[in-house]
């Protein structure tokens, strides 16, 4: 295999390891996941804000049934003494007052649960439409991270190969050359060499000016001019 030969078929292995690692950098799953964690942490800061007005009104519309509750208890306590008394009209009036005032403070805070009631609701709604958006988004997030460990996992073996080959391949090189090819993939990545296409260099994609361009035509078989943008070797 001729010099050259074997500087594309290392260039070639190097780009090759490049587009592998650059689709496992850019896996489309992982976008969606991020957007999809930032849609989630919105709801859940959603849930988090109607739990939180939620919360008092609960806390006031328990207090609210508990207070409705003694005064029932009150109400049949009062009525009963009324019904059973054997006391006289003055001690009878009393309970009937006391009776007509325990009523009016039940039908208080009968009214004020209800109020209390009829305002959760709206919220309880809000939570559970939260619920119900996040509930198939956690389920496409579980997909998500397990399909990009998976595709992880293979691009990754698949990296340790190319890598192996590219070793190999670089063997294939005389030190002198291997040292000017690793320090321009050092400085420049992706491959330390490229082809010219059309009076560029496919590397850097910069054309090259026609004195450089007439070097690189006239460079003699092993002698390999360097990109004077990108310092890759240009493969005749
Ligand atoms: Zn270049």
């Amino acid at each position: 295999m001729s010099e050259t030969d074997a500087l594309r078929a290392l260039m070639e292995a190097d780009r090759w390891i490049d587009r592998v690692g650059s689709q496992r950098n850019h896996l489309p799953e992982k976008t969606e996941l991020t957007t999809l964690e930032g849609e989630l942490r919105s709801l859940l800061k959603a849930l988090q804000d109607a739990q939180g007005e939620i919360d008092p009104i609960q806390r006031a519309y328990e207090d609210a049934a508990s207070e409705s509750q003694r005064l029932k208890k009150r109400e049949v306590d009062l009525a009963t003494t009324l019904a059973t008394s054997t006391g006289n009209a003055r001690e009878l009036g009393a309970i009937h007052t006391e009776l007509d005032h325990v009523r009016e403070l039940l039908g208080a805070c009968e009214d004020r649960e209800l109020e209390l009631l009829l305002g959760l609701e709206p919220l309880e709604e809000v939570v559970v439409a939260l619920r119900a958006k996040a509930q198939p988004e956690l389920v496409r997030r579980t997909e998500l991270q397990s399909q990009i460990v998976a595709l992880e996992g293979s691009l990754n073996e698949e990296l340790v190969s190319l890598r192996e080959a590219r070793e190999q391949r670089a063997s294939a090189l005389s030190p002198e050359l291997l040292a000017r090819y690793d320090s321009a993939f050092v400085r420049v990545g992706t491959s330390g060499a490229a082809q010219v296409d059309a009076g560029r260099c496919d590397g850097c994609r910069i054309a090259l000016s026609p004195l450089d361009f007439d070097r690189w035509k006239a460079q003699p078989s092993g002698s390999f001019l360097s990109c004077p943008e990108c310092g890759r070797l240009l493969l005749p």
